[in-house]
């Protein structure tokens, strides 16, 4: 099948963002202590932690939580920087008529900090509008619905396992990336078919090799 579209994730993909994702797990367990949250702490992804403490801690606790990863998510973007790739990259998936989206468990106001025009893209699905974020397969399959694709027709391109484990589940086409933190084994470990030094290669694989 053609591909037509293309999704990326936003940190270590399209920006370079050094979020401290320890930091915001130790600020998150720290709130809950705080208002009372007794036991072992979770395991997992913190999104998905928070899910599990605010089923115990009640009403409140998840937008509390919330505002704790927003503020680090907030910190590291105005560190961050897009990739000197990222928007030539985009200027040309569009001239090639492709329809582009950014799907990311980070928050709306982080990416747009970097990328203003996030909301000019043919779909853009940070953490706030994704229920279920990846690795879920649902972000995508919001994505593809958004920029009227099938899966099959849609890269998914990331530098995180949960960028491919979603890519698997959705039937997207999984790109890995090595400019973030996972190399080449841990991105096919995860699912990814083809594997790139960076997303700013992805136009010239897709004619070569999809
Ligand atoms: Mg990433």
């Amino acid at each position: 099948m053609e591909i037509q579209g293309i999704i990326f994730d936003f940190d270590g993909t399209l920006a370079e963002l050094n979020l401290d994702f320890g930091l915001m797990a130790q600020r998150v367990e720290e709130l809950a202590r705080v208002e009372g949250f007794s036991g072992p702490w979770p395991a997992g992804y913190l999104l998905e932690v928070v899910k599990l403490v605010s089923d115990r801690m009640g009403d409140g606790f998840a937008g509390r939580a919330e505002l704790v990863i927003e503020a680090v998510e907030l910190e590291a973007a105005g560190r961050g920087r897009l990739f000197p790739f990222t928007r030539p990259l985009l200027a040309q998936g569009r001239e090639r008529g492709l329809s582009l989206g950014v799907v990311s468990r980070n928050c709306g106001a982080a990416i747009r900090h970097l990328l203003p025009e996030a909301d000019a893209l043919n779909a853009f699905l940070p953490r706030e509008r994704a229920p279920r974020p990846k690795p879920h397969p649902d972000q995508l399959w919001d994505a593809c619905r958004q920029m009227g694709l099938e899966p099959g027709q849609a890269a998914m391109v990331g530098d995180h396992p949960t960028d491919m484990q979603a890519a698997v589940a959705a039937g997207c086409v999984a790109v890995g990336v090595t400019s973030g933190r996972v190399d080449e084994a841990g991105l096919r470990e995860a699912g990814a078919t083809v594997v790139l030094p960076d997303a700013g290669e992805v136009l010239g694989a897709l004619g070569r090799r999809f």
